[in-house]
């Protein structure tokens, strides 16, 4: 959105400095900030676009197993638009896309630093946040975190010209330095060339000779079209404009990210009328605003910020039938780096891995109510026999806007006040999983399971589970939780690992009915495998430190005593059997030597067993190097 009194006082400045608008620093392009890459002089911060660009190529070579760079285009001047794809590859579920965007006006400093690091958050947290793993196993991120290189490569080394557009100068202002170039956010093909727009190629917000005109606006239109579900598109998108696209099987989100306003803004641009999933936006926008700290802002009387036409939003939602939000970061272009570091980059990393979360059915997801908190106990003490889950689920909480929201119109959010019905509990896996587990009903808190119900649109939930029941589901137990409320709308998935102890019981105990999978009855437990570890616990050391290490993640103090560390060392002897007597994956210290053994992987500085997580058969299977040794239940490592 163009603030018109500002642009005025760009103009001034640079005509003023028109004549000494030399590089505003010297040649010495070598500067590395803190992250280790080329960073804008003055803005350690702030990568480059090279230092960009090159962070997205090092988090493809570094986590192949996540990340995927494709060039999508080229820019005006020919420099190669690329979009860095997350997504964990190993994981068999229906990903939902998301794309996010940054940088497309050259100015806005912030945007495109917040994408990159959001990308390094994602790979970064892989494996340990049981909530990223989720996301990673479910969505496939895009992230374009240089939209406008041309344009972003005048920004950084020339801030006298506040440069937004990209590098077009194929037009009549080509003399005026620092007024050439389109503004790309008004040459998307959707309601391109109304209001909103400058007919005026020296203006800061020229829409272009005509729609979709620019390479940079064609390379993301075409990424777009790719990525996003044909089938959710109108014939007539201009006709019928108005019409809300089906709330229940839309999916997918595109969000776009610029500076500054602290706003979160949804359709439309075009005219100040409310868009066909309004209720549904207002939702969304609410409830990144209760993380972030910004303000909702949309068409039809919603602080709405004035009309734009060809823009970003109108072209995903309008033409392509998807979900999409704008981030408004900070209070300025040249954002300092204190306030990014500290605010502006944890709050709207926070609301992007919401964003997230919504990405399979963004208009109903947001609808729901959200667990804002789920505890799940250390379990690892051998001595535990049972493990308390707990989730506060509120339909209310992350409805609330900050306070100085005043300027909105006092019209309540209908679907965010509902009491909440259900608090689901899924053990072992994912509910977007292809076979997840069966759900389990948490009670509210304090209550007598089944008997009491929920009574409030803020709840606390709990479950008590039986450590028996656990074994053979690994190490690291993925706990989910999912609220519905009175209107029978679920909310966005929210997960935690649970972390228990090995037991000697592992390979004789049943699994729990409610994680087990369709032909797992079928399968009797007879009493040889039942007795194999203990027959073979003498093979090993049971005091060896290195094994202890390796099946337990989290060293705690109960690792000490007697009887868990010869329930490690049976459990040990039991992969050592099947996998044909080889090491377990934490005698590797070197990476190297990690990587070539079956179903070792170097994660985190330590060389980690990939199969002991997979608890259903298909997932063991889809990971190389696992087996799943159908008696004990058990993904057991497998060397080829
Ligand atoms: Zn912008």
């Amino acid at each position: 959105v163009v603030d018109e009194e500002r642009t005025e006082r760009m103009r001034a400045v640079v005509a003023d400095d028109a004549e000494s608008s030399e590089r505003e620093h010297g040649d010495d392009r070598e500067l590395l900030g803190a992250e280790g890459y080329q960073t804008i002089d003055g803005f350690p911060c702030y990568r480059t676009v090279d230092g960009t660009i090159q962070t997205m190529m090092d988090i493809a070579v570094a986590h192949p197993h996540l990340a995927t760079i494709e060039k999508i285009g080229e820019s005006h001047q020919k420099r190669d638009i690329f979009v860095l794809k997350l997504t964990d590859k190993s994981s068999p579920a229906e990903k939902a896309p998301l794309f996010i965007t940054a940088g497309i006006h050259a100015r806005e400093y912030a945007p495109p630093e917040l994408a990159i690091r959001f990308a390094e958050h994602l790979v970064e947290n892989y494996g340990v946040s049981a909530d990223i793993d989720g996301i990673l196993a479910h969505t496939e991120i895009a992230i374009t975190a240089v939209s406008n290189p041309d344009g972003r490569i005048i920004a950084q080394n020339f801030r006298n010209l506040w440069w937004r557009k990209n590098a077009n100068e194929e037009n009549e202002c080509k003399e005026e330095r620092g007024n050439y170039g389109v503004d790309l956010n008004r040459n998307f093909n959707f309601m391109w060339g109304g209001a909103g727009a400058s007919t005026d190629p020296c203006g800061a917000s020229y829409r272009g000779a005509s729609a979709g005109s620019e390479s940079e606006t064609a390379a993301i239109m075409k990424y777009s079209e790719s990525i996003f579900p044909p089938e959710q598109r109108k014939g007539n998108p201009v006709k019928d404009v108005d019409a809300p696209y089906d709330e229940l099987t839309s999916k997918g989100m595109y969000v776009d990210v610029h500076s500054f306003g602290e706003d979160i803004i949804f359709p439309w641009g075009h005219k100040d009328k409310k868009a066909g999933n309004f209720q549904a936006y207002q939702a969304i926008s609410h409830k990144l605003c209760s993380i972030n700290g910004h303000l909702p802002s949309g068409s039809g009387g919603y602080r709405f910020l004035g009309t734009v036409s060809g823009d970003t939003l109108d072209y995903h939602y309008g033409e392509l039938g998807v979900c999409s939000i704008l981030f408004e970061l900070g209070t300025e272009f040249y954002q300092n780096c204190d306030d990014f570091e500290n605010k502006i980059l944890p709050d709207n990393l926070k609301a992007l891995l919401y964003a997230s979360k919504l990405v399979h059915r963004p208009y109903e997801l947001a609808k729901g109510p959200d667990v804002t908190r789920l505890t799940v106990p250390d379990a690892t003490a051998a001595s535990s026999s049972t493990v308390e889950v707990k989730a506060r689920v509120s339909d209310r909480e992350m409805t609330q806007l900050p306070n100085n929201s005043d300027d909105l119109p006092p019209e309540t959010l209908s679907t965010g006040n509902q009491r909440i019905v259900s608090v689901k509990l899924f053990v072992g896996g994912h509910p977007y999983d292809p076979s997840p587990p069966e759900p389990l009903d948490m009670s509210p808190a304090g209550g007598v399971g089944g008997e009491a119900s929920f009574a409030s649109h803020t709840v606390d939930a709990a479950l008590t589970l039986d450590v028996s029941d656990l074994t053979g589901m690994g190490p690291q137990i993925m706990v989910c939780a999912v609220g519905t409320d009175a209107m029978g709308f679920d909310g966005p998935v929210s997960c935690e690992y649970l972390t228990i102890a090995p037991r000697t019981t592992a390979a004789a105990s049943p699994p729990p009915p409610a994680v087990d999978e369709g032909s797992a009855a079928q399968q009797q437990t007879t009493p040889a495998s039942a007795g194999k570890p203990q027959s073979t616990t003498t093979a090993t050391t049971p005091e060896s430190p290195t094994i202890t290490t390796s099946l337990q993640q989290t060293p705690t103090p109960a690792a000490a005593t007697p009887q868990s560390t010869t329930t490690k060392a049976t459990t040990t002897v039991t992969q050592n059997d099947i996998g044909g007597g080889v090491q377990t994956c934490s005698d590797q210290s070197i990476e190297g030597d990690c990587n070539e053994m079956a179903g070792c992987k170097w994660k985190k500085d330590k060389c980690q067993d990939v199969c002991a997580g997979k608890n259903k058969r298909d997932k063991c299977h889809k990971v190389g190097g696992c087996a799943w040794d159908g008696k004990s239940k058990i993904c057991l490592r497998s060397p080829p």
